[in-house]
């Protein structure tokens, strides 16, 4: 078994990074902000406010989600129904940030993903992955960018999905989105004591890949 934890930012390149290493070494990839995402989007559905904890918390035993996995893809299956790109609409991202910050959801989500974490060699990604999921992971990555590097990945990636978004709005949403995930009183989204700060601005996703997976074989 082969545990690591991925943290970082917003488009610091976790998802790609994370993706790729896991494929590398033939394990599971779990994207947990996936997770929070799926959350957010039902408080969006249900007409709800994400930053009111008591209407969020109302929902939660209404919520069932499995995730499923093909080609090493994930898929987050919400009450039965594959939410697909749903979750990605730039909306989503502030809605799971709000949500992300109340103790019922953390709390709702925090077993999933523990087991999760238990029953497979994984590499996992998200903001407290190896302070609270994994904190005796094999290996932890605590992922940064600058600024700029971040919104520019973020925007060609929602732009590539079709979603219409400039620059600067990309840009100001994820400053926002990180105060609020950096700030929170539960699981802030800062290194564990015990992670390697991996800056990847001027880095290839490929050297970047090579890099993590020498430090897994270091770790083996
Ligand atoms: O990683 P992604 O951008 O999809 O995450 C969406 C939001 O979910 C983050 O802004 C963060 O607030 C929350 N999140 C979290 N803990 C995680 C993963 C994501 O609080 N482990």
């Amino acid at each position: 078994m082969i545990r690591i934890a991925i943290d970082g930012p917003s488009g610091s390149g976790k998802s790609t990074l994370a993706k790729a290493v896991a494929r590398e070494l033939g394990i599971i990839y779990v994207d947990t902000g996936a997770l929070y995402r799926t959350v957010g989007y039902f408080a969006y559905a249900n007409g709800k406010d994400p930053h009111n904890a008591s209407e969020v918390e109302t929902l939660l035993p209404n919520i069932s989600i499995e995730l499923k996995y093909e080609n090493g893809l994930q898929r987050v299956i919400l009450n039965g129904e594959d939410l697909g790109d749903k979750i990605r609409m730039p909306q989503m991202s502030m809605y799971a940030s709000a949500v992300s910050s109340i103790p019922a959801v953390r709390e709702f989500l925090l077993e999933m993903q523990k087991r999760m974490a238990r029953e497979n060699s994984v590499v996992m990604d998200g903001r407290d992955i190896g302070t609270v999921i994994i904190p005796d992971a094999d290996l932890k990555i605590f992922l940064t960018a600058s600024n700029e590097t971040r919104a520019n990945r973020r925007t060609l990636e929602l732009q590539s999905k079709g979603i219409c978004i400039s620059f600067e709005e990309v840009l100001n949403d994820m400053i926002e989105r990180d105060k609020q995930d950096k700030n929170r009183d539960i699981a802030p989204a800062i290194p564990a004591d015990d992670a390697i700060i991996f800056d990847n601005s001027a880095m290839s996703v490929e050297d970047s890949v090579k890099e993590i997976v020498r430090l897994v074989n270091e770790r083996k």
